[in-house]
């Protein structure tokens, strides 16, 4: 039985991201999320977990800098001013610029051991940039015909008793009352990447906030990369499916409080970016070599 600060269930909600960290490793799940609240976890490794959750992957830095960027564009439309191109550009450089000055400290491959690569910083400039022009040239102008509602805000709701923590990209309402729920994607445009679970809980916190069905919602996907856009229609099946997903999951959450219950699943690309390798006896950074 794990002796748990009772906080552990007062802050308990579901999150995609905690969904996502929950099937990928365990064990980088119990670090993340459960560790701080275990009583028998020395308060040595505690305070090293606290400082270690504020890396982050190379993986999610150029897609969470795309997203800042297009974050303060829409903070200063909401204000009535709108940022040039080169505004926008200049936000994420400054930025990338920051972070390839404190890799070491900041970015998890780096932080384990990886030797510093120039040309991820340069990729992450060229990408990033042609992402930003993207969104202003072609995705924006239809998109800014929309009523703007609110950007970027954590909200909390419940599904069916669950507690549940979104923060969705952008919401607009159109002129004719349609809600449209909007996330910016910066990978491919491949399958895996349109996760139905993530825009479906997004419909359904869109339905509770403004008294709707979640089938009328528009969830559109806006891919930054190749300026494709994807609509996702889920039908009254699908969302009792994502309701019965979430329910289930979080009373996992629950039950899986133990170091043990949560095992790890080192894989060299994996430990690499993990944020919690160098407290995790099972990490597996040959790919540091
Ligand atoms: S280092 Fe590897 S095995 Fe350990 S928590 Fe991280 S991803 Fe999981």
């Amino acid at each position: 039985m794990v002796d748990l600060d009772p906080k552990f269930l007062d802050y308990l909600r579901w999150t995609f991201s905690r969904h996502l960290t929950f099937h990928e490793c365990r064990r980088a799940y119990w670090f993340d999320y459960v560790a701080t609240y275990d009583r028998e976890v020395d308060s040595h490794l505690k305070n090293k977990i606290w400082k270690l959750k504020d890396l982050t992957s190379k993986r999610f830095l150029a897609g969470s800098l795309v997203h800042n960027a297009i974050a303060e564009f829409l903070s200063n439309l909401s204000k009535g001013r709108e940022m040039t191109e080169n505004e926008l550009h200049d936000h994420l450089l400054q930025n990338i610029e920051r972070y390839r000055r404190t890799a070491r400290d900041t970015l998890a491959e780096y932080f384990n051991g990886l030797a510093s690569e120039q040309t991820y910083f340069d990729r992450v400039r060229t990408e990033g940039t042609e992402q930003l022009s993207m969104f202003l040239r072609v995705m924006w102008p239809p998109l800014s015909r929309l009523g703007y509602t609110q950007h970027e805000k954590p909200e909390r709701f419940e599904i069916d008793d669950i507690p549940v923590t979104v923060k969705i990209d952008l919401v607009s309402k159109s002129p004719d009352g349609r809600i449209f729920v909007i996330d910016w994607k910066t990978g491919g445009d491949d399958e895996r990447y349109q996760s139905d679970l993530q825009i479906g809980v997004y419909a359904l916190w869109a339905a509770w906030k403004f008294g709707v069905d979640p089938t009328t919602v528009v969830t559109d996907l806006y891919y930054l990369r190749s300026g494709k856009t994807v609509s996702k229609h889920l039908t009254s099946r699908e969302f009792d499916g994502i309701r019965q997903t979430v329910a289930a999951e979080y009373q996992e959450f629950k039950k899986a409080t133990s170091k043990d219950a949560n095992p790890p699943s080192p894989a060299p690309d994996r430990c690499l970016g993990c944020k919690f390798a160098t407290v995790c006896e099972a990490a597996d950074l040959t790919g540091a070599r």
